[in-house]
């Protein structure tokens, strides 16, 4: 089969490589209805994180089950399944706990954008739909295998709450999908703070109610006289720059919940600036798995359409067109057809 590589700095080629293989007995292989493009992959693309060596490269998947290893119980061959970017067990301390991006046995889904996906611990990894869906669910339902589930953690850590007033820093697919997310959860005022129109757009139909476009101690102050001088509920930090977090951190109000979902870059905090904010800081990698159900069930009942942020579909053989888009800004981000 042909799968992405990458082989150093805006070098992706679509390249012959081995078709995955059940390799343990847990394991399932999944067939890609779709993939996509990940803001974090840019990182690696873009020479900002070094790849040593041609790495195949995708982390988000949803597709039909071929095959799967003699000690996979639950999941089964022609089932549509979703799952996580984190292979997780779900039974372990971490997992019960809800957080299976920390699984104790967690192994990295690092392989998607190829037609063939091996996914460890199937069981615990993958959710099936009660029914295979129709194509055109298939952007929303392929949004929840990180995405979305990345914009829920976000609003979900930053405690969003009915009535309450949620900032978003960051106009990626992950902050734009942090505004659906608190619209869901019932937020009475979302800022989303962004530059670009059509982002805006997008981030208006999600549900924001206010945009600031000012960064930095800028945007902090247009969040603040939007909120009488209090500063916002809650607050989701969806980039993971030094500049983006404490932008979040100043725009929270005494006490408020600050999330972080972007990989931090050279993020560094001060001790004593914390301190007198009285933040409550909650982030990390999304434990995704916990979501998918409910997410699922919001997307077949037509309730969410997180796939709008895939603004470009391309077939998988045009990778590179694919990241080039969205390492340019042509494009929030791209589906992939294999
Ligand atoms: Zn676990």
């Amino acid at each position: 089969m042909r799968g992405a590589i990458l082989y150093g700095p805006r070098d992706i080629r679509f390249e012959e490589r081995d078709a995955p293989k059940i390799a343990e007995p847990t394991d399932a292989i999944v067939r890609n209805s779709a993939t996509c493009v990940c803001g974090s992959d840019l990182w690696p693309y873009r020479g900002i994180n070094p790849v040593a060596q041609p790495t195949p490269m995708g982390h988000e998947y949803c597709g039909i089950v071929e095959e799967v290893g003699s000690a996979v119980t639950s999941i089964k061959p022609g089932q549509f399944v979703i799952g996580s970017f984190f292979a997780s067990d779900n039974t372990c301390p971490n997992c019960q706990a809800g957080y299976q991006s920390g699984c104790q046995h967690a192994e990295f889904v690092g392989t998607a954008q190829a037609p063939l996906l091996r996914v460890p611990l199937a069981d615990g990894t993958l959710v099936a739909t009660p029914v295979v869906p129709s194509q055109g669910q298939i952007p929303s339902l392929l949004a929840l295998s990180d995405v979305m589930g990345t914009g829920w953690f976000a609003a979900d850590a930053a405690n969003v709450r009915p009535g309450k007033t949620v900032a978003v820093v960051g106009d990626g697919a992950v902050g734009l999908l942090g505004v659906l997310s608190a619209k869901v959860m019932g937020a009475e005022r979302i800022i989303a703070m962004s530059r670009h129109e059509s982002r805006q757009k997008l981030a208006r139909e999600f549900g924001a109610t206010d945009i600031v476009t000012e960064r930095g101690d800028e945007g902090v102050a247009s969040i603040k006289e939007l909120t009488d001088g209090i500063g916002a509920d809650s607050v989701l930090e969806c980039v993971g720059t030094q500049e983006s977090m404490m932008q979040a951190i100043r725009s929270t109000r005494k006490g408020g919940y600050v999330s972080y979902v972007g990989v931090p870059h050279g993020v560094a905090l001060k001790g004593e600036e914390l301190f007198y904010t009285h933040a409550h800081l909650h982030g990390g990698p999304a434990p995704v798995r916990r979501f998918l159900p409910r997410l699922i069930e919001l997307v077949l009942n037509g309730k969410i359409n997180p796939g709008k942020v895939f603004d470009l579909t391309l077939p998988l053989e045009q990778v590179a067109e694919g990241y080039r888009a969205m390492d340019e800004r042509r494009a929030i981000k791209t589906l992939l057809r294999p």
